[in-house]
């Protein structure tokens, strides 16, 4: 899967994305990551890429030439239209399956506005989707285009060592995830759960299961009312609540 940045602030990108799973993905060609500087396209001999908001205004606006000739400087080379997003405050919410859905195109541009903003003739031009990754106002896409590549890439077959390990992760199957636990045994007091010890694996997935329920009741009610459970799922429930 291939993800191209438009962007300002390229070298933002590297801290993050060149390391761990994610990096490691790059370097076995699993996915391939690269940001490309819209100030190399500006046509202004001062290299500028932005200017006043017509109609007056706070702040500035980023213009819609530049970042068309980057854009065209990926496309004109493909024989097919790979999907443009557009990281917004105004887009869509960004969610767990919206990246189920995305991990199926071989191919996003992905597009950060700066400052004010973008023209809007080049949403309208070259945009499909705007995406939101929450209900706040940042100063640039770039930390929005990083949470969707490091969430879209790890479902991704083969960047995770084991693809089961999203499986049955927060959120993958509209709960959240069981409380994990690792050595030692006891921590200022606090044991392991004996069932985890068991070896038992039925009964494990039985009680993780269960958690996961109880968790997702407590944590996020407006998940939990959206759940499908069996009449054996909410009497155990009430069991532990009570
Ligand atoms: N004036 C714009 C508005 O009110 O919709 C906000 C511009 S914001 C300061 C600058 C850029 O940050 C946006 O163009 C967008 O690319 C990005 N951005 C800010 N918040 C975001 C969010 N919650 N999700 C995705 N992108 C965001």
């Amino acid at each position: 899967m291939k993800f191209d940045i438009l962007t300002l602030f390229p070298e933002i990108f590297d801290a993050v994305l060149k390391e761990s799973i994610i990096g490691r993905a790059q370097e076995k060609n699993i996915i391939e990551v690269n940001a490309i500087n819209i100030r190399d396209f500006t046509l202004d001999k001062h290299r500028k890429v932005d200017d006043y908001p017509y109609g007056g205004g706070t702040g500035m606006v980023m213009m819609a030439q530049p970042i068309y000739d980057a854009y065209m400087s990926i496309v004109e080379k493909l024989d097919y239209k790979p999907k443009v997003i557009y990281l917004s405050p105004q887009g869509k919410l960004f969610n767990q399956s919206m990246a189920e859905r995305l991990k199926e195109e071989k191919h996003l541009i992905l597009l950060c506005g700066h400052y004010e903003g973008i023209d809007e003739r080049i949403i309208e031009e070259i945009v499909d989707e705007e995406v939101s990754i929450g209900d706040y106002v940042l100063t640039g896409g770039e930390l929005p285009a990083m949470v969707l590549i490091d969430c879209i890439s790890r479902l991704v077959p083969g960047v995770l060592a084991k693809e089961e390990a999203y499986l049955d992760e927060s959120l993958n199957n509209g709960m959240l995830e069981y409380p994990q636990y690792t050595r030692p045994y006891e921590f200022k007091g606090r044991k392991v759960p004996d069932i985890l010890l068991s070896g038992h694996h039925a009964n494990i997935n039985k009680w993780r299961r269960r958690q996961s329920i109880k968790r997702t009741y407590l944590k996020r009610p407006d998940l939990f009312s959206q759940l499908n459970l069996s009449d054996e799922d909410r009497k155990l429930l009430e069991e532990d609540l009570r």
